[in-house]
């Protein structure tokens, strides 16, 4: 399972402890720039790379049926305890068999940026959202996060976070990677919530 990462951003860039990367290339850029000058990536470029409307974020999305009931049920599970910890964080996960070469972090920052929102769904709570993309098809992950949400961990962070999935993903259980996403998450978020003196990320969602 290899590793991909997206993001959510005010000014088509994204924010991480500090640095604005591009989501395209993740070259750095300048805290104002309104494109990358690596790759030429504006906001729009996702847009026009998935035309049509994008779908609302579900909790879990799995229109190809590839968790299990008892899968779903553990996944539940797992999740709750992380949002009982950190309730401030909004969970989606969109699991789907695509094309090799589907650009996984635009796919989830395009998501996260043109999903309608979904019910009582509000503009804060997208912002503290995290998106895992799963290509199951090829076993790519990648993860997108509202610009909230991504300031309480890092990139390196993420990738240590979807390498945690790769031995689950290999056993066939697609369910356990999953949790692992979850658990491995919540861990990263407490020792950096502890080492923030507790302060950065202990703001509930309004
Ligand atoms: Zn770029």
């Amino acid at each position: 399972m290899t590793a991909q990462r997206g993001s959510q951003s005010r000014s088509h860039a994204r924010r991480a402890t500090g640095i604005l990367r591009c989501p395209a290339c993740g070259n750095t850029l300048k805290a104002d720039a309104k494109w990358c000058p690596t790759c030429n990536f504006t906001g729009g470029d996702s847009l026009a790379i998935f035309p049509g409307a994008a779908p609302p974020l579900l909790p879990i999305s799995d229109p190809l049926g590839l968790l299990n009931t008892s899968g779903l049920r553990k996944i539940s599970r797992t999740r709750d305890k992380l949002i009982r910890r950190f309730p401030q964080f909004q969970w989606r996960i969109s699991i789907d068999r695509l094309a090799i070469d589907t650009p996984l972090p635009l796919l989830g920052f395009w998501l996260l940026n043109a999903s309608p929102l979904h019910g009582d769904e509000t503009a804060e709570q997208r912002a503290w959202t995290v998106l895992l993309v799963v290509n199951a098809e090829h076993g790519k992950v990648a993860v997108a996060a509202g610009y909230a949400a991504e300031t309480c961990i890092s990139d390196d962070e993420w990738k240590t976070v979807l390498s945690t999935m790769a031995a689950p993903w290999a056993a066939g259980n697609p369910s356990a990677a999953i949790c692992q996403f979850f658990d491995t998450t919540r861990r990263h978020l407490e020792r950096n919530w502890i080492r923030s003196g507790n302060q950065a990320m202990n703001q509930r969602q309004p």
